[in-house]
């Protein structure tokens, strides 16, 4: 078995997660976390929240998964969100035509049309794995769950494929809510759902998801991050599109800063982001080692992205696998919602000082184009109530007259003056910087990380604050009072907020490897001597120590220590 396969068995029979609808035979791409799993994801999201939400000052919101279709028309997910599908002409099983060419050749298909897969699959003789059949025709398959809203069947809606849209479509009322300020970040934690053809990999493709997204929204005329100088000394990692090109595989270190100034990364959100994506890993014990950041290739980036990078983390069995995506958006997604909604979502922003130009004004001279012009009059001065006077005055300027339908206006068929104006501030349609996580490979990769054996036994060895139950709290046996006094400490601490679980069935050794094999950072063990002194013993789950503690002090000690302000050390006195 790989390490794969143990966390999968493990996950299963500890009630951490598993694949859903097991009893009608199970739907690919589906799991159900169940008690310890469900908690497990909530503190990842947590922790999201602090690094992405608390600590930025940005600001979340909740919008619907279903979506109606004119938002994925204007954010361009109708025509896009696709991948190319193959079916056997044997079994007809379909599969994604492009993992299947990688799978048995190791070719990695980039940027080719369905045709061109087709190609290769015909030039490669690559066949059906599962029945060695032909393969058919290449197509593409459009990722959305398609519904109706309501009981018209022409009333069209899609499940989201990630939430931005969300953050794009809702920007103005959030943007005046938090009194019309840039940057301005939105961030949401959701269910996105993604039709994947043929979801093979657990929790790293699922069809119904988690995603932890943010969407920072500033003014193009200022794209710097005030914030990057607090971490531009921080290393970064980075494979870039250029080094991709050449083929070279061992990242580049650079500090954030110097990844910008050299032109690597194409803004400072972007690096700056990154550096709280590589804290924010860490502090799930994703050790350093195992996380890079691989830059997009054109042909790899999403529609709407001008630079997107990847950060990956390395699994035993995927190899590299993309945990997030950091992309610069631009203004491609509200000024799509601006054409197909026709309402203004242009910010405005004030001067420091109010400031005075020239404004050229067309006045068309309406009885002279009468006369001219006699039916297509109305038509001429709509024109040139509309039209761009500098268009205009160039034109007389280059060729004495400026051209309609076959109609030559001149000079003498307006005035224009020039007008001077103040001018408070300008419009413009924000961009946007996004980091967007999926926290179900998260889950994956934090416990991949923490899964460690010791003498035979597994310990997942989860950061404190993630551990789904904290404490654990035995009585060493099952009698002479101990198991009332367990009880009461395990009440006390629940009472207070504290994750705590009571166990007194088995050996003592049984119970702390059930613990350790769940990660329950700490067992508290009454034992013979609590009923004289009122002491307990704590037993660390890394490390197997113990120490010894009075009752009374129990709750601020296990509340330090899972604040990070105490080690297992200075719990207690030392026992051998
Ligand atoms: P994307 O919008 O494709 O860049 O996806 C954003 C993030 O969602 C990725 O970095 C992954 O962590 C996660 N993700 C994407 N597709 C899936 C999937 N099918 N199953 C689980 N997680 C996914």
């Amino acid at each position: 078995m790989d390490i794969y396969e143990k966390i999968v068995e493990l996950l299963k029979r500890r009630g951490f997660l598993w694949s859903s609808f097991e009893i009608y035979g199970g739907v690919r791409g589906f799991v159900t976390y169940g008690p310890l799993g469900a908690e497990l994801k909530h503190r990842i999201e947590e922790k999201w929240r602090e690094w992405f939400v608390y600590k930025q000052g940005f600001v979340e919101i909740e919008s619907p998964i279903i979506m109606p279709e004119v938002v994925f028309k204007a954010s361009g997910h109708l025509d896009h969100f696709t991948d190319p599908i193959v079916e056997c002409l044997n079994c007809k099983r379909k599969f994604r035509a492009d993992h299947i060419i990688e799978e048995a050749t190791g070719m990695v298909m980039e940027g080719l049309s369905p045709k061109e897969i087709e190609e290769i699959i015909k030039k490669e003789n690559i066949r059906c794995p599962e029945c060695k059949g032909r393969l058919g025709q290449v197509n593409v398959f459009n990722l959305m769950f398609k519904t109706t809203i309501g009981p018209y069947s022409e009333n069209r809606g899609y499940a989201r494929p990630e939430a931005a849209q969300g953050m794009f479509v809702e920007f103005k009322r959030v943007f005046t809510a938090m009194r019309e300020k840039l940057p301005l970040g939105i961030a949401q934690i959701g269910k996105v759902l993604r039709n994947e053809i043929s979801p093979r990999k657990g929790l790293i493709r699922l069809r119904e998801f988690t995603i932890m997204e943010v969407e920072v929204f500033v003014d193009p005329e200022d794209l710097s991050c005030p914030r990057l100088s607090e971490v531009e000394d921080e290393e970064l990692r980075l494979i870039t599109a250029e080094m991709r090109a050449r083929n070279e595989e061992k990242p580049l270190v650079v500090t954030a800063r110097e990844a910008v100034e050299k032109g690597y990364i194409s803004a400072e959100w972007q690096a700056y982001f990154m550096v709280i994506s590589k804290y924010f890993l860490s502090s799930l014990g994703i050790p350093w080692e195992r996380q890079r950041f691989k830059e997009q290739m054109p042909w790899e980036k999403a529609h709407y992205s001008k630079q997107t990078f990847d950060h990956e983390v390395y699994l035993e069995r995927f190899g590299w696998v993309e945990v997030a995506g950091h992309a610069y958006r631009t203004d491609y997604d509200l000024k799509r919602h601006m054409e197909h909604s026709k309402v203004d979502l242009t910010v405005f922003k004030r001067y420091k000082e109010p400031r005075i130009v020239e404004k050229v004004i067309v006045k068309p001279l309406e009885d002279v184009i009468k006369t001219d012009f006699g039916d297509n009059a109305s038509k001429i001065i709509r024109l040139l109530k509309n039209i761009d006077p500098r268009e205009l005055k160039n034109s007389f300027e280059r060729e004495g007259c400026y051209e309609f339908n076959g109609n030559r206006i001149e000079p003498r068929h307006v005035k224009i003056e020039v007008k001077k104006e103040k001018i408070t501030g300008r419009r413009f349609i924000p961009h946007v910087f996004e980091p967007s996580f999926g926290a179900d490979r998260l889950v994956y990769a934090t416990l991949e990380c923490s899964y460690s054996v010791k003498e035979n036994r597994v310990i997942l060895k989860l950061p404190r604050d993630l551990a789904p139950i904290q404490v654990a709290v035995f009585p060493l046996v099952n009698k002479n009072g101990l198991p009332d006094i367990a009880r009461d400490i395990w009440n006390m601490l629940k009472e207070e907020g504290i994750r705590a679980t009571y166990d007194d069935s088995g050996s003592i050794g049984r119970r702390y490897a059930r613990a350790d094999e769940i990660g329950i950072p700490i067992a508290i063990t009454v034992d013979y001597q609590t009923p004289k002194d009122n002491t307990v013993t704590l037993r660390d789950r890394d490390t197997w120590k113990q120490v010894r503690t009075p009752v009374d002090k129990l709750l601020n000690s296990l509340l330090d220590y899972f604040k990070g302000k105490k080690n297992f050390d200075e719990l207690g006195i030392y026992q051998e």
